[in-house]
C-alpha cells in the first residue's frame, strides 16, 4: 500500500491507484494559498481517477481557540469552495470529522504510539502556538498531527496534497503507521499505508504582511473575495524598497510570492513574469497580481455564487459524505481492535 506516484516536493502524482486524504479547518473561506498549495492538486488527482476523501477538520477548529465559533457557517463555506473549485461530491468523499466516531477512536491506540517529547519538537505545533487566542496551550494542541494521523488513516490513504506547513505532521502520521504496523500487524501484512505528502509548487504562499496567507491571520485573498476587494487587499500587500522586480524567494520572499501567485494565475514560469515587469516596481507587480487572480478565479467565483443558491443540495453532499466516511472508519476500526486483540 505505500506510496507508489508521489514524490513530496515535486507536485507530480497520479491518479490511479492513489488514494487521498487531505482537508481543512472550517475557520473561514478557502484562499489562493489553499488552491495552489493543495485544491488544484486534489482535483487533478480526482480528474485522473484517484480515490478522494477530504475532511473538514470540525474537531481540530479547537486546537488553539476555546470556541469554534460559526461552525455550521464555516462548513458550508468550505463545501462552497470545494465545488466550486471542481471537486466532485458524486466520486470524492467530503465529510466532518466529529460524525465519524470511528475516525475518532483511532486516537486512542494511536497516542500511545508517539512519546511527549516528539510532540513538543514539532515545529508547526509551536508555530501555531505562537499565533493561537489561547492564553494556555491546550492538550488538544499538542495531539492535533496525532489527530491528524486518524484523519489520514482511517481510509489508508497512500497520498496527501498538502502546504508545507503541514510536512512535520505528516511526519508523525508516518510514524504512526509504521509503529503500528511494527507492534501489532502480523509480519507481511500492515494495516496502514506510510503515507507521502504531495506538495505543489507553491507549498507556502505568503499573505498580505508577508507572513504564512491563513484563514485565520487576516492576511488572506480568499478565493470568493469579489474583483474590488482582490484589488485592495493586493494594492495593502507588503513588499521591499527595491524598484526592480525579480524572483528570488530566499532574499526577497514578499515580492517573490506576489509574482509567483501572479505566474502560477497566468500558469508562466515567475522569473520570466518578474523580468517582464522588471523596472515597472511594486506598483506594476500589483497591479499584474490583481488582474491575473481576478481573470483566473472568475470562473470559480461565478459557481461558487450559483452553488451558494442550493443550501439543501450541501447538506445533502455532507451526509452523504459522512454516510460513506463512517463505513470506511467502521471497517477500520474493526481491523484495528482485531489485530490488538480487542475483540470480545
Ligand atoms: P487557519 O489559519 O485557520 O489554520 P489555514 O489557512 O492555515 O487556516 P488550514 O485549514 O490550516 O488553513 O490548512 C488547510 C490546507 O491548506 C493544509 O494542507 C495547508 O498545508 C494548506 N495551506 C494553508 N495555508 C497555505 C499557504 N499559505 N500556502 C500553501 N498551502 C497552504
Ligand atoms: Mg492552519
Amino acid at each position: 500500500m505505500n506510496a507508489t506516484s508521489t514524490d513530496a516536493g515535486t507536485g507530480t502524482g497520479t491518479g490511479t491507484g492513489t488514494r487521498i486524504l487531505t482537508g481543512d479547518r472550517p475557520t473561514g473561506r478557502l484562499h489562493v494559498g489553499h488552491y495552489f498549495g493543495s485544491l488544484e492538486n486534489r482535483v487533478r488527482l480526482q480528474n485522473e481517477g484517484a480515490e478522494l476523501h477530504v475532511v473538514i477538520a470540525d474537531y481540530q477548529v479547537l486546537t488553539d481557540r476555546d470556541i469554534a465559533a460559526n461552525l455550521p457557517g464555516y462548513v458550508e463555506e468550505l463545501l462552497l469552495d470545494y465545488l466550486a473549485v471542481g471537486i466532485d461530491p458524486e466520486r470524492a468523499v467530503i465529510f466532518t470529522h466529529s460524525s465519524v466516531p470511528a475516525l475518532n477512536q483511532l486516537l486512542l491506540p494511536f497516542l500511545s504510539l508517539v512519546s511527549v517529547a516528539e510532540l513538543q519538537r514539532n515545529p508547526t505545533v509551536k508555530d501555531e502556538i505562537k499565533h493561537s487566542s489561547q492564553a494556555a496551550v491546550s492538550g488538544l494542541m499538542f495531539t492535533y498531527p496525532v489527530h491528524q494521523a486518524a484523519d489520514i488513516l482511517f481510509c489508508k490513504a497512500n497520498t496527501v496534497p498538502v502546504g508545507r506547513d503541514q510536512l512535520p505532521h505528516l511526519e508523525v502520521t508516518r510514524t504512526v503507521a509504521r509503529r503500528f504496523n511494527e507492534r501489532y500487524a502480523p509480519p507481511g501484512a500492515p494495516v496502514f499505508p506510510e503515507p507521502e505528502a504531495l506538495l505543489s509548487a507553491a507549498p507556502l504562499l505568503l499573505g498580505t504582511d508577508g507572513g504564512k496567507m491563513s484563514k485565520s491571520r487576516g492576511n488572506a485573498i480568499q478565493l470568493a473575495a469579489d474583483a474590488d476587494e482582490t484589488a485592495r487587499l493586493i494594492r495593502g500587500a507588503k513588499t521591499d524598497t527595491e524598484r526592480r522586480i525579480s524572483y528570488e524567494p530566499e532574499r526577497r520572499p514578499e515580492v517573490s510570492s506576489l509574482v509567483l501567485l501572479a505566474a502560477l494565475c497566468l500558469e508562466r514560469d515567475p522569473v520570466e513574469v518578474a523580468d517582464e515587469i522588471g523596472g515597472g516596481g511594486a506598483a506594476a507587480l500589483k497591479q499584474l497580481v490583481t488582474t491575473a487572480v481576478n481573470d483566473r478565479f472568475a470562473p470559480v467565483r461565478a459557481r461558487r455564487a450559483e452553488l451558494a443558491r442550493d443550501r439543501g443540495h450541501l447538506r445533502e453532499v455532507l451526509g452523504r459524505g459522512n454516510k460513506q466516511a463512517n463505513a470506511v472508519a467502521d471497517a477500520t476500526l474493526e481491523e484495528v481492535r482485531a489485530v490488538m486483540d480487542c475483540v470480545y
